[in-house]
This record gives C-alpha cells, sequence and structure tokens, in this order.
C-alpha cells in the first residue's frame, strides 16, 4: 500500500468507532443518514486519487457547494461587484444566524447561508432555469464529471426551508439581494442538493488548490486570482463559528456541509475531503475535523509552518 493511503486507512480505521457529534436532522434525507458512514479521499496536483473508507455513498454537496459558486460569481462579476454585496468577515456566528452587516444591509461573508443566497443570485442568466445550469456546469467542471441534483433532497430543502426564506426577504429589504426570492432560494435549495461521493469532494478541493485547474481533467475551471480568493475566504469562513479553532490547529482553507461533507485545500499540493454525517456544535463534521487536525499535525500542512 502507498504511504498516502496507508496514512487515509489508518485514520478511518481508528476514527471509526468515535460516537460523538450528531446527524443533521431537519430533512427526512438527512437524519436517515448512517452515523458510520467515513470515507476519506485525496488527489494530488498530479491528479492521482488516494482513498480509504466508504468512498461510493452518494450525498447532497450542501454548503461545501459555497466557495465553488462565490468562485463563479466573481468571474462572472469580479471582485469588487461581488464585495458590493457580500463581504469577507468571519461572522462568529452560526451558518443560519440572522445577521447582516448594518448600513449596507451585507451578509458578512459568502460560507454562511445569508452570503450564500447572495451569491447563487449574482451568477448572472437569463432566468432561474439558466442560473442553476451555470452552476451545475459549474461544479460538474471542478469534479470533472456531470453532477445531478437528488430531487427528494431538493423537495424537502424547499419544504422546510422558512429560515433560508426569511434571511432572503431580510436582504431583499437592506438592499443586498435583487431579484425574485422565492426564486433565487429555490435555485440555492437545488444547489445544495448536488450529489457528490467524497472523490468527487477531493476533486474539486484540489482545484481550487491548483490555481483553478482541475488536476485529474486538466481543464482550467476559474482564473488563478480568482482561486485564491476563494481559499482566502476559505480559510477565514468556511468553519462557521469554529473557524477561528481551524484556523488555529489545521491551518488550511476548508468548507464543510451539513451532510457530513468537508474539504480542505493544501494550495499547490493536494484536495482533500472527508464525508461522515455526525456533526459538531458549530455543524461541521465531528471525524472529519479529527482527521483533518491529526494530518496537520503529522504532516506540518499549517500554512503558517515555515517548509
Ligand atoms: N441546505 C442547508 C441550509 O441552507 C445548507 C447548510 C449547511 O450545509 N451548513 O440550511
Amino acid at each position: 500500500m502507498d504511504p498516502v493511503t496507508a496514512s487515509l486507512a489508518e485514520l478511518h480505521d481508528r476514527l471509526s468507532s468515535l460516537a460523538d457529534g450528531e446527524v443533521a436532522d431537519y430533512i427526512p434525507q438527512l437524519a436517515s443518514a448512517d452515523p458510520r458512514t467515513f470515507g476519506l479521499a485525496l488527489v494530488s496536483m498530479s491528479g492521482n486519487c488516494y482513498h480509504a473508507g466508504d468512498t461510493d455513498d452518494l450525498f447532497s454537496i450542501q454548503s461545501v457547494s459555497k466557495p465553488f459558486v462565490y468562485a463563479l460569481a466573481v468571474s462572472a462579476l469580479g471582485p469588487t461587484e461581488v464585495a458590493r454585496r457580500v463581504g469577507a468577515e468571519p461572522s462568529g456566528e452560526a451558518f443560519n444566524a440572522i445577521s447582516l452587516e448594518p448600513g449596507t444591509g451585507r451578509p458578512a461573508n459568502p460560507m454562511v447561508n445569508a452570503g450564500a443566497i447572495v451569491t447563487t443570485s449574482l451568477v448572472p442568466a437569463a432566468d432561474a432555469r439558466d442560473r442553476f445550469e451555470r452552476i451545475r456546469a459549474c461544479l460538474s467542471a471542478f469534479a470533472g464529471r456531470s453532477l445531478d441534483v437528488d430531487e427528494d433532497v431538493y423537495r424537502s430543502e424547499a419544504a422546510t426551508g422558512d429560515r433560508n426564506r426569511a434571511l432572503a426577504y431580510l436582504m431583499r429589504g437592506a438592499g443586498s439581494l435583487a431579484g425574485d426570492v422565492d426564486e433565487t432560494v429555490r435555485t440555492y435549495f437545488r444547489q445544495c442538493s448536488i450529489q457528490v461521493r467524497v472523490a468527487d469532494l477531493a476533486v474539486m478541493a484540489a482545484t481550487l488548490a491548483n490555481g483553478g485547474v482541475n488536476p485529474v481533467t486538466g481543464d482550467r475551471v476559474i482564473e488563478e486570482p480568482v482561486a485564491v480568493r476563494a481559499l482566502a475566504v476559505m480559510a477565514t469562513c468556511g468553519m462557521y463559528d469554529g473557524a477561528g479553532e481551524w484556523l488555529l490547529r489545521v491551518g488550511l482553507p476548508a468548507k464543510s456541509g451539513v451532510s457530513g461533507g468537508l474539504i480542505a485545500c493544501s494550495p499547490a499540493r493536494f484536495g482533500i475531503a472527508v464525508h461522515s454525517p455526525p456533526l459538531d456544535r458549530a455543524g461541521n463534521p465531528v471525524r472529519g475535523v479529527l482527521a483533518l487536525t491529526e494530518l496537520s499535525e503529522r504532516f506540518a500542512l499549517h500554512l503558517m509552518h515555515q517548509p
């Protein structure tokens, strides 16, 4: 066994028995996830994929979609225009917090729900169908394969998403969100409902770590400065109100999601993804946080570490 696979397999075996954390239960499709599911995948800059554990499971991407759609919006509109609508400061609050910047009405950053709803709305398109298709095509290019929506998850998200709808109305009232609220929120729910495997997330993370070029397909998905920007926002805001502790201990740009997905990017080295449904109080996957903490310490991956 090669040393990378051996490290992933060792972590998988050791952390499998951990029983901490709670599976998200606001929709049946997430509540029924098996808490024992645990998969890890790593993709290098030469496009090699290493994995361990449960890597066949399909799950909804949820908030791990946010940095990629942010990158799409910045690519289309430029950083200044996007920054007029959404900030880049860690909120120090929960992912679904109802808090907007006084004066401008901007959400804190594109990694919390409010900011992600704004970024989704900023993707230029002829109509809602076209906007979602652009988002799906972009996420697919990051993953290197065509991704689809889990329609059951989408229906449940749409049926239970009143808090996100309320956030969107508040932002329209405050002037940070333009356009039709219901259409925008539905597009955001579809984005969250895109189905992935853990290896897809690892390729997506590796594409950001590789300056926007997918290391498996060789295709440039976004320009390098846009990738840098997405990584910077992930570093400060990707782990919600666990972001400070994460940067202290792991020191890599990362993004978590409520279905148990977690990506981390080691710039110019690799992208890594973990899937494990039980979440901690900040909404971050417990096994994913531990796995990355251990890997970072063992291989001195912290960005502030002297090479
Ligand atoms: N669909 C979820 C929501 O909007 C995504 C949140 C998350 O993954 N943290 O509430």
